[in-house]
């Protein structure tokens, strides 16, 4: 990509991991009940994926790190590598190998932007530590991520972010022009989602965390396994929602592996 006067983008699939729908979905209908006591789980694919952005300015954007080469070790202690294991990834998919196909080291990044802190999307900020990259999450994100004791708590390993300088944001902020970061809490402490404005695609919002699916979206609304404040997803889900109506919205979902697939997908194609 080279510059002009357009913001470009392009998704990169991270790693894919496999794991139990019922986290992504609390869907009655796959649950067991008294007339089916025993139902399948669903064992699905999870896809990961960054974004990388080259502003018309000259700046350049990465929106969250992906899941790490290394999940299988870093995430035992967690057992989160038996719950989501990222089984499912090529060589070139982990995010290094990424950076190598865009042709940049992690410091000729400007900005990296952190939906939030979870080691699926934090995984490898630690690749930033003394870049010189300005590292921006959301301010209640980070208080709560350094709030307890010990190596990890939930989805969070402080090993992937207790090292790094992270500056916050405690509104919904531009960061540079048509890229905004929207205040989405709900999923955890302080998720953001990305809007970005684009001249030929029109908007776009990556929702990460807080919005796994399409079928999380609705309406209505489907609550997922992992959500720290529900009644704070469901208002962050609406306010997304008010959004997409106002600017006709392409909405890109966290971990669909069904819309990924649909995408133009980096970092050969992207979109302006
Ligand atoms: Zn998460």
């Amino acid at each position: 990509m080279t510059h002009g006067d357009k913001i470009k983008l392009s998704i990169l699939p991270t790693g894919t991991m496999h794991g139990d729908l019922t986290w992504l979905l609390i869907d009655p209908n796959r649950m067991a009940s008294r007339s089916q006591p025993i139902r399948t789980r669903d064992w699905v694919e999870i896809p990961t994926h960054v974004v990388y952005i080259e502003h018309p300015a000259g700046q350049k954007l990465m929106w969250d790190a992906g899941v790490p080469r290394d999940w299988a070790t870093r995430w035992a202690p967690t057992g989160f590598d038996e719950v989501f294991p990222v089984d499912a990834t090529t060589d070139e998919m982990w995010l290094d190998s990424r950076l190598r196909q865009l042709g940049l080291e992690p410091g000729e990044i400007n900005y990296l932007l952190l939906s939030h802190l979870h080691l699926d999307h934090a995984g490898n900020a630690r690749l930033w530590q003394g870049a010189g990259t300005k590292i921006i999450l959301d301010e209640a994100e980070k208080a709560g991520a350094l709030s307890f004791d010990g190596h990890s708590m939930g989805g969070y390993l402080r090993s992937d972010y207790d090292n790094l300088a992270l500056d916050t944001v405690n509104e919904d902020t531009e960061i540079l022009p048509g890229i905004t970061l929207l205040q989405v809490p709900g999923h955890t402490w302080g998720t953001l989602a990305l809007q970005v404005d684009l001249a030929d695609s029109g908007t776009m919002i990556f929702a990460s965390d807080s919005l796994y699916l399409k079928e999380s979206y609705g309406p209505p609304a489907i609550a997922a396994g992992i959500v720290y404040d529900s009644i704070a997803w469901f208002r962050s889900v609406e306010k997304i929602r008010a959004i997409q109506e106002k600017t006709n919205a392409t909405i890109v979902f966290g971990h669909s592996a069904d819309q990924l697939h649909q995408l133009r997908l980096g970092p050969h194609e992207y979109y302006t």
